[in-house]
């Protein structure tokens, strides 16, 4: 009887906001009621968890009559950055385990893969539940508990990252981890030697990264467009 642990080449971890999107699911709704851009950061200001002051921006929409129907309008102008859906098509036609770990909603990312097909490139996607109720409301929660003290109290992609591959019962010869943001740096310094960072050039995480103080094991790749990212991960498959 063999106990082996299958190996697969690669795990690919994309974050969402400002990496596969080229914006900020959760400002981007702004667009519909900007007062809410004043509400968000007194709330910000007092402490609040960003999830939390996201369902309320939620609820303040709904009670100026905002359905579902203006959201899905809203984010028309939303894109995807140049060069991702080809990534994502090339992923999907090696068959590379992919996954997005984003502090956005379940709702929005289910909605912008949707729009543009590309839902079937990814296996998973861990991010904070969304949902409707009854009165045609978005309700978000937070994504899970954790004792990470640098991450947003609703997620930790770290923890994220490492249940993932636990419970995948894989290891992986390379992780790719493609992000942007502050959130993407707790697992991003978690990972190591034969690991990638692909940060976005301009973006925190990589001034974080290149900051001093930082014991960055996994080689850092700065991108500017999904083409980048493209390039790097056909260099990996072959
Ligand atoms: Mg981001
Ligand atoms: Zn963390």
């Amino acid at each position: 009887m063999s106990s082996e642990v299958k190996q697969e080449r690669l795990l690919v971890v994309f974050d969402f906001d400002h990496t596969l999107a080229n914006g900020n699911t959760d400002t981007w709704i702004t667009k519909m009621l900007p007062s809410l851009k004043q509400m968000i950061s007194e709330h910000r200001k007092s402490g609040w968890c960003w999830t939390n002051i996201m369902d309320k921006a939620f609820s303040t929409l709904h009670g100026h009559g905002i359905t579902m129907a203006d959201y899905i309008k809203c984010f028309e102008s939303l894109k995807f950055i140049d060069g991702m859906k080809e990534t994502c098509s090339f992923l999907l036609s090696k068959n590379v385990p992919t996954i997005i770990i984003s502090d956005s909603n379940s709702y929005f990312i289910d909605h912008l893969l949707a729009r543009d097909s590309l839902q079937d490139v990814f296996r998973d996607i861990y991010t904070n539940p969304a949902s409707w109720d009854d009165c045609g409301c978005l309700n978000v929660e937070h994504y899970h508990k954790h004792q990470c003290k640098v991450c947003p109290q609703n997620l930790c992609k770290r923890k994220v990252l490492q249940e993932h591959v636990a419970q995948s019962c894989q290891t992986y010869k390379h992780i790719v981890y493609v992000g942007d943001g502050h959130g993407d740096l707790c697992p991003c310094l978690a990972l190591e030697h034969g690991d990638y960072i692909l940060a976005r050039e301009g973006y925190t995480l990589l001034n974080n990264l290149l900051g001093d103080r930082c014991d960055v094991k996994a080689e850092i790749v700065p991108w500017k467009s999904g083409f980048d990212i493209l390039q790097l991960l056909r260099m990996l498959c072959e």
